[in-house]
């Protein structure tokens, strides 16, 4: 882009059920900035979607690398005009493809497209990847030189211990304990000496501040040295996809559910492989009694701006105070096998290595709420939960849907598979569920003209749909029985039809939207405009 690179995040970062596969590049809070692309090639892959990427192009370069702009606005006009064709040819807005080496050619520092803000709710920037074409492994491109000014060193906000046996302790506590930072004059950072037995680990909240800006980024690099010896180092350089759910595992990830702070741990409990991630012995610290140790943690930054802290630990044997609870109404769940429990009209599924590791689980049923533990444990896979709805008419089934509760109350929309006298849902996380009913149809409402207008001198048709209960599934705009491209932007609500689309020789024509929610509630909407021919 034709403006300061500037960062709102980088590559590696901790992120919600995945680690940051780009950097974010800031646009001026605005959209429509233009995209070039970083070097010759072709486009491999066009996709639209209502969520994640929006609008994202794959451009595929000679030299072994893919690069990826996300999050566009539009395309550039003959890109714009492919995707378009494939979009009337299946009749949706959501699409993608996957063009052939001679079909889009693309030159060095080609226009390819226009920055934005689509697939969701987080603001004008541009996402930026380079990956391995081979392997689709995302790579860190500041690796490739970019050159972004920061003097300033990471930052360590947080750090705790943790026990990790039911033998071990750390200040007499069986239970993460978080540590008292000093800085040093020299600008090292030291905890306060910490009496210890046993497994123990650490975890720390950090952060990275370019000069330009204020957002606080990842790090680069973590390592931890016990008595001078690295016993773990996370460096953020590669990674697959398939590996961007172990985040939650690399986290402490019941802190991150109650608390929303992020404690990256430098230990490795459940024995996970991730490329960002190397550990000796995983992490774990065996500390004896009588023996003194010194761990050093060290975090930098692309840059090499670095922050060090120092744990001094005095190896002691105490009477333990607190033990972690047990949990009293719960099922054993042992991970690497299959585990199902019933209770009244609920059922829950877990196949092998749905969950990381051993656990009580909660599952109780308390009125029409069912609740499967609490968010605070990560899980690997999918379980099933089932309801029995065999206690509802026919007529309520067809309205009745399977949805989740958050913590503050709200609902949500689970996507719920109906086979006669069960109900059930494929889903990755825990918590509170319940059945619900949706008799409402969606909402449509004209947005930018009125029935039996003239809108010659409209760019494009707006119309605005929503839905109260269970959601929008899918919507049809047609225009003289003919289906017509409608964007959908999910952070309003409104469908845009661009006028110049279709060239009529007409002048009154008749838009007809089609909206259906979860259950299958379905409203129509009819009007009339008239155009210029
Ligand atoms: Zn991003």
């Amino acid at each position: 882009m034709d403006i300061p690179l500037i960062l709102s995040g980088t590559f590696g970062e901790l992120r919600s059920n995945h680690f940051h596969s780009g950097l974010d590049i800031k646009t001026n809070q605005r959209e429509g900035i233009e995209v070039f692309s970083s070097a010759e090639g072709y486009v491999s892959r066009i996709k639209i979607s209502l969520w994640g990427f929006g609008k994202v192009i794959y451009i595929t370069h000679p030299n072994g690398y893919t690069t990826v702009y996300a999050h566009l606005q539009k395309f550039s006009d003959k890109i714009e005009e492919y995707i378009k064709k494939q979009q009337y040819k299946i009749e949706s807005f959501e699409v993608e493809v996957f063009p052939t080496e001679n079909e889009i050619p693309i030159s060095k520092k080609e226009l390819i497209a226009y920055s934005g803000s689509t697939g969701g709710f987080m603001g004008p920037h541009l996402h930026f990847e380079i990956r391995d074409t081979k392997t689709e492994k995302t790579i860190n491109p500041l690796q490739f030189g970019f050159n972004i000014s920061d003097s300033t060193n990471p930052r360590i906000n947080t750090i705790v211990a943790y026990a990790l046996d039911s033998l071990s302790h750390i200040n007499k506590l069986n239970a993460p304990t978080q540590l008292t930072i000093t800085k040093l004059g020299n600008g090292n950072l030291i905890t306060n000496r910490i009496f210890a037995i046993g497994k123990i680990g650490f975890g720390l909240n950090t952060f990275d501040q370019f000069d330009a800006a204020s957002n606080q980024n990842g790090i680069y690099s973590l390592q931890v040295l016990v008595n001078g010896e690295k016993v773990h180092q996370f460096e953020a350089k590669s990674f697959s996809f398939n590996e961007t759910n172990l985040i939650n595992v690399l986290i402490d990830y019941e802190r991150f559910q109650t608390l929303k702070q992020r404690i990256q741990k430098c230990f490795n409990e459940f024995s996970f492989d991730l490329s960002l991630t190397s550990f000796l012995k995983n992490g774990i610290i065996t500390i004896e009694d009588g023996l003194t140790y010194n761990v050093e943690i060290i975090i930098k930054d692309f840059n090499g701006n670095s922050q060090k802290i120092s744990i001094p630990i005095t190896g002691k044997k105490d009477i333990i105070l607190s033990k972690e609870k047990e949990n009293i109404t719960s099922y054993k769940i042992k991970h690497i096998e299959f585990n199902e429990f019933s209770k009244d009209f609920a059922k829950v599924a877990f196949p092998k290595n749905t969950f990381y590791n051993d656990f009580y689980l909660n599952f109780e049923v308390t009125g029409k709420i069912v609740k499967v533990h609490s968010p605070i444990v990560p899980l690997a896979n999918n379980y099933t939960l089932t309801f029995d709805v065999s206690n509802y008419s026919e007529a309520e089934k067809n309205q009745l849907y399977i949805a989740s509760i958050s913590n503050n109350g709200k609902t949500n929309y689970e996507t719920t598979i109906k086979k006669s006298n069960t109900f059930y849902t494929s889903i990755k996380k825990l918590g509170k569920f319940t059945l619900l009913f949706d008799n409402d149809k969606p909402i449509i409402s004209l947005f930018n003209f009125k029935n039996e207008q003239w809108v010659s001198n409209h760019t494009n048709l707006k119309v605005k749909i929503s839905d109260r209960e269970s959601g929008i599934k899918s919507f049809r705009g047609e225009i003289d029985g003919k289906w017509i491209l409608m964007e959908f932007d999910v952070t309003t609500n409104i469908l845009t039809y661009n006028l110049k689309d279709i060239s009529y020789s007409e002048a009154k024509h008749n838009l007809k939207i089609v909206v259906i929610d979860n259950v299958g509630n379905l409203n129509t909407l009819e009007s009339t405009f008239y155009r210029k021919k």
